[in-house]
């Protein structure tokens, strides 16, 4: 394990990630970062080998076992990264908002069942299944919990990075059906939302990719037809008062016209 990629990607004088150091002593934790980039998605870290192996997952994980996750291989990141929350600077790699959502421990579970159900496995079994691409585990964390796996998807095409996953959650105590994601928005250390953890400087970003929620109007159909129909006036430059109603818009609409028709 190295973090070489994890290096070449970042300047870290400008941003507040922690710099690539790879640990000599490794624990078994786990981190779910949310992580509000160009795309919203969800980053599942495992730490081993005295680095975090890392998956960005689109939909985040889930606790239902018919949800099957994709989960894209990125690059290892340092240990050190297991807490890190804040906003990395635009202009930086992954600029946008983190939020640390679980924090836990994780085991590797032995490859194969036994009526049905995991028992613990060796480290050594990890590095194996690992490589082999099917990876069982147990999660203890504050909101994922339970036995999962994640399986790497043969290449679909030639050319194509190698580096999908799906992660899936195993039948047991610790299943939700139905579960959402989307119902915890708080972080699991600071218990911060987003928007909090965002601050000013995000807020207002999310405000300004968001034009409904500007002013008064609140609902985006009716702002984008409000602003489609700003633009069709000044096009026409006729002012149309809203208490005119249709009929005396369109009359006006016409009279205009009609004046720049006899102008000609
Ligand atoms: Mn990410």
């Amino acid at each position: 394990m190295a973090l070489e990629e994890y290096k070449r990607k970042r300047r870290f004088e400008d941003t507040p990630e922690p710099p690539p150091k790879v640990e000599k002593k490794s624990a078994h934790r786990f981190v779910v970062q949310k992580h509000r980039a160009s795309h919203l998605h969800y980053d599942f870290r495992l730490e081993k080998d005295g680095v975090l192996l890392s998956w960005a997952v689109p939909k985040g994980p889930s606790l239902d076992p018919a949800d099957k996750r994709l989960a894209m291989q990125v690059e290892d990141h340092p240990v050190s990264y297991y807490d890190f929350e804040g906003i990395i600077p635009e202009g930086n790699y992954g600029a946008g908002t983190v939020m640390v959502w679980d924090v836990g421990n994780w085991e590797p579970l032995s490859p194969v069942a036994v009526n049905g159900k995991y028992v613990p496995g060796t480290e050594k079994e990890a590095t194996e299944m690992l490589q082999k691409g099917d990876l069982k585990f147990r999660l203890k964390g504050k909101r994922l919990n339970g036995d999962f796996a994640l399986i790497h998807m043969k290449r679909r095409r030639p050319g194509s990075k190698g580096n999908e996953w799906l992660l899936i959650k195993k039948h047991d105590d610790s299943a939700v059906e139905g579960y959402n994601i989307e119902e915890e928005d708080s972080s699991a250390i600071s218990g911060r939302t987003m928007r909090e953890i965002a601050g000013d400087q995000g807020s207002a970003e999310w405000e300004s990719d968001r034009p409904a929620s500007k002013g008064r109007t609140k609902q985006a159909w009716l702002a984008k037809a409000v602003a489609k129909m700003d633009a069709k006036n000044r096009a026409a430059k006729t002012v149309v008062k809203a208490a005119t109603g249709k009929k005396a818009a369109e009359k006006k609409t016409r009279k205009s016209t009609s004046r720049v028709a006899r102008k000609k």
